[in-house]
């Protein structure tokens, strides 16, 4: 079968188009909600107020029955309330119209539905958006910071999302992997990165878009859901699992599932699970053909070798031609990208439904890779072509605001990083004077 494929070149990297420190408009809010938090339920004296967003509807009744709310009106005001906090897309209780005074004073006193702190917004040249975003600390843990990308396409506008802050995994071509875990991110952090890129885009009804701003033509302005970001989904299954039931409710935020993509790097054991249990459209990261290559690359691997990974792939439930499994391979010059390697990619994906996505490698400094030729990327493309994929070369994005792949990166470990290295350089500096 002839395919034909989309070859698109890298966008010019200028500089930024705008970068916008945000207004932290959630400062007050979050001293008020310290200030009241010893009298609510479900917060100790000086924890941040538990959040109603990513619960499910029987989660958010019990949240109601705990402020007052009597059982026989729980399934009404849960409606109510799922209707501002999804469709609406309101991030404060007072402007829930058709809630009483007294409850919506009742639940801003008990709970938060702010959206998360926006530490900085970068868009660049070619549309691409990336928030850096602040969580509260959790437990006895400090704030955390994680990223968020918007990628607009013709047609679409993807979100890549966050579900972690590091990564326990380091996969030695990825800049999140340079990073240890800090912790897994919570429903609502996850649910929060959807509504506030809503937000921002004016992706909610009588929302605006911002002037100027490159999104799709038609249609959702975040049309799908990527679990791309940092860290790794599968083995923060629960979070993942409640926050992408909300995102997918079909009286909600009502993303189809075959909209929302959860990327591994192949955690073989959660597979089937998040296959029956989140019934949404997988990704692997593969990046290689032989275990030696990708011991190496994808280090989990060592655990869970290619024969147990693709075999988990076969039986992924709801597999079938109209639901196949991408197949993400990052192209690492001189490493992973012969004519071989293609022709052996082809070999071990037959009899799975399946697309494959070439990644040119993004660099991030100190990579010890480089991006394969685009030529070579060409040939490589046709070899897969050849045997009847489809095999559309990922355009680099955002590269101008290192939104891209693989680059996403906590601020609070370039701060640490920055201290360590200015900790150097002052070392360096006693040394020599000394
Ligand atoms: N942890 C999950 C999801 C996040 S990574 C996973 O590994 O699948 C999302 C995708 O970006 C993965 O396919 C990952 O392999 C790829 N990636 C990571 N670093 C990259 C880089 N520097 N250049 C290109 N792609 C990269
Ligand atoms: Fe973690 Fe995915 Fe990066 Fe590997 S590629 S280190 S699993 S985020």
């Amino acid at each position: 079968m002839a395919v034909s494929i989309d070859l698109k070149a890298p966008q010019a990297r200028t500089g930024l188009a705008e970068n916008v420190q945000a207004e932290n408009l959630l400062a007050e809010r979050a001293i008020a909600s310290k200030a009241a938090s010893s009298a609510v339920p479900g917060a100790a004296p000086g924890e941040e107020k538990p959040s109603l967003i990513g619960l499910s509807r029987e989660e958010l009744g019990e949240a109601l029955v705990s402020v007052g709310v009597e059982r026989r009106q729980i399934k009404m005001r849960v409606a109510q309330l799922w209707q501002w906090l999804y469709v609406r897309g309101v991030a404060d209780f007072s402007q829930m119209a058709n809630v009483s005074k007294d409850l919506r004073e009742k639940l801003a006193a008990a709970f938060t539905i702010a959206r998360p702190e926006i530490v900085t917004e970068q868009v660049s040249v070619d549309g691409t958006r990336k928030w850096v975003l602040r969580f509260p600390a959790k437990g006895a843990g400090r704030p955390v910071e994680i990223e968020t990308v918007y990628i607009p396409e013709e047609g679409r506008g993807t979100l890549c999302v966050s579900s972690q802050v590091g990564c326990t995994l380091t996969c030695t071509f990825c800049h999140t992997g340079t990073q240890r875990l800090v912790r897994n991110l919570t429903a609502d952090e996850i649910v929060g990165q959807v509504l506030l890129a809503r937000d921002r885009l004016g992706d909610f009804p009588e929302a605006a878009t911002p002037a100027g701003a490159i999104v799709p033509s038609e249609g959702r302005l975040v049309s799908n859901v990527v679990m791309m970001g940092m860290g790794e989904p599968l083995y923060n299954f629960d979070a993942v699992k409640a926050a992408l039931a909300v995102v997918s409710d079909g009286e909600g935020l009502a993303l189809s599932k075959r909209r929302i993509t959860l990327s591994t790097s192949g955690v073989v054991p959660m597979i089937e699970k998040a296959g029956a249990e989140m019934g949404v459209m997988l990704a692997i990261s593969l990046h290689a053909v032989r275990d030696e290559l990708r011991d190496e690359l994808v280090p989990i691997n060592k655990k869970y070798p290619l024969k147990d990974l693709l075999a988990a792939c076969r039986a992924y439930p709801g597999l079938s031609n109209a639901r196949r499994i991408t197949f993400e391979y990052v192209m690492l010059k001189g490493v992973n990208d012969s004519l071989a390697d293609a022709k052996a990619l082809v070999q071990i994906l037959k009899g799975i439904p399946a697309k494959i996505n070439l990644i040119p490698f993004n660099p991030w400094p100190g990579s010890a890779y480089d991006c394969s030729d685009w030529d070579q990327i060409e040939r490589f493309a046709d070899a897969v072509n050849q045997a009847g994929y489809a095999s559309p070369i990922r355009t680099p994005r955002g590269r101008d605001i290192f939104a891209a792949c693989g680059q996403l990166k906590s601020e609070s470990e370039r701060m640490r990083k920055k201290d360590r290295d200015s900790l150097e350089a002052a070392r360096v500096t006693e040394l020599a004077a000394g």
